[in-house]
């Protein structure tokens, strides 16, 4: 055994170094160890973390989505073959064979639907499985060049940030813009007064929508202080937008009903579901909403999320791969304490967050409203088992009061 004491990396013994690890054959310092670590390290970072080999068809993309987010069909579809489609079309870019002479335009898409419905997590979700650099951006921060807040170009820069300033990857990127809505147009009268934050703001996206060169400032680029510009060619990256166009469900009411006058009328205001109007969405209402025609159509594909009935929350609460009651299952977990909630108890937290007009977003408010006290107190308190029965949780949510209204929203 004696001659393995020796590392077989660097041949020093084990009275030159810190630590020898001993394998069948081998033995192995320390510091060879460390350094292997670096070597791993360095390599695995130099791989192209945006390969596109191995591409997921549209369909495995929705089942991935369905592990995370609720419904939503027809947005977790439009999502899956825009960003299949996308793929495909740098596949295509690439391609240098002869007779590949069409040029597949790309199809940025717009999401709209009620707020906590889901649109940022789904964004968030495809974010995970994505083989391009992605970035989500907040349209409410952006205002017209020269004003307070942040240019349009800056959107890129985000996405510079996430290719690592490698301009070639970042031109294949998906950005994915929310709150879109916010930067409508006031007023159907354009321009009496500077719209800073609203047409001025469009416009300018346009520009990046159309797919022209556009200088980013290499915002936080420490890599790039001697470079003022970097010259961004947005032609194939994918813009996914999304809003919450409150209110626009008045305006689709409206045009069904001006459109439904006239023959075939009593037929089809029979079948319109006036429950979900947003279904019902078309082009024109988001230009009636204050989005220029031009923007519109640089989103050719327009998809709609659903409002969250009482089915769809309950589903929420425990259906999602790290749904709400699932994290704090864990959370009770980690202290060796086993955490149930009786089925009347996820009800009841339904029927508050529907209370509380608050939505997906507050059922998170009001669990941990209700699991407050219990997460003081149990670590102190070793026990096996715990159930969260309705009459604690009534009390629980009684004794907060209105505070549950103001968190969440
Ligand atoms: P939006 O961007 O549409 O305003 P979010 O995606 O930010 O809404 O949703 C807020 C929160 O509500 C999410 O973090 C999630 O916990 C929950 N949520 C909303 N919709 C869904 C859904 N369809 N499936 C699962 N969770 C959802």
């Amino acid at each position: 055994m004696e001659k393995y004491k020796k590392c077989s990396f660097c041949g020093r013994s084990s009275t030159e170094v810190g630590m020898m690890l001993t394998g069948l054959n081998a033995c192995i310092c320390d510091d060879c160890v460390r350094n292997a670590n670096q070597v791993i390290l360095e390599n695995t970072k130099s791989q192209d973390k945006f390969a596109m080999t191995d591409l997921p068809k549209p369909k495995e993309i929705k089942a991935y989505l369905d592990q995370y987010v609720i419904g939503q069909d027809a947005a977790k579809m439009a999502m899956a073959v825009a960003v299949y489609n996308h793929y495909k079309r740098l596949q295509h870019e690439s391609e240098t064979r002869e007779g590949s002479d069409v040029e597949i335009e790309k199809s940025n898409i717009i999401m709209v639907g009620s707020t906590g419905t889901g649109k940022t997590l789904l964004a968030r979700t495809i974010a995970k499985m994505l083989v391009v650099p992605f970035t989500i951006v907040d349209a409410t921060v952006l205002t017209e060049a020269g004003y307070v807040g942040e240019d349009v170009e800056s959107i890129l820069s985000r996405l510079l940030q996430v290719a690592d300033y490698d301009v070639k990857k970042a031109e294949r990127g998906i950005v994915f813009i929310d709150e879109i809505d916010k930067i409508a147009r006031k007023s159907d009268n354009p321009s009496i007064t500077r719209d800073v934050s609203g047409e001025g703001v469009q416009q300018g996206l346009l520009k990046l929508l159309e797919g022209s060169k556009v200088n980013v400032p290499p915002q936080g680029g420490r890599k790039h202080p001697e470079q003022a510009f970097i010259e961004v060619d947005t032609r194939n990256i994918l813009f996914i937008c999304g809003g919450a166009f409150d209110g626009i469900e008045k305006r689709i009411a409206h045009r069904l009903n001006t459109h439904v006058v006239g023959y075939g009328a009593v037929e089809n205001t029979a079948k319109i579901d006036k429950n979900n109007l947003m279904q019902y969405i078309a082009p024109m209402d988001l230009k009636s909403f204050g989005l220029i025609p031009e923007i519109i159509g640089r989103l050719p594909v327009l998809t709609h999320l659903e409002p969250l009935d009482r089915t769809a929350l309950r589903n929420i609460l425990t259906e999602p791969k790290n749904s709400i009651i699932k994290q704090y299952v864990r959370l009770f977990e980690l202290d060796g304490i086993q955490l149930e909630f009786a089925p009347e108890v996820l009800d009841y937290i339904v029927d508050k967050s529907i209370e509380y007009r608050l939505g997906a977003r507050g059922l998170r408010s009001i669990v941990e409203t209700i699991m407050m006290e219990k997460m003081y107190e149990s670590p102190s308190v070793p026990v096996d088992h715990l159930t969260i029965e309705l009459d604690y949780a009534k009390q629980q949510i009684e004794k907060a009061g209105g505070k549950i209204m103001n968190s969440g929203a």
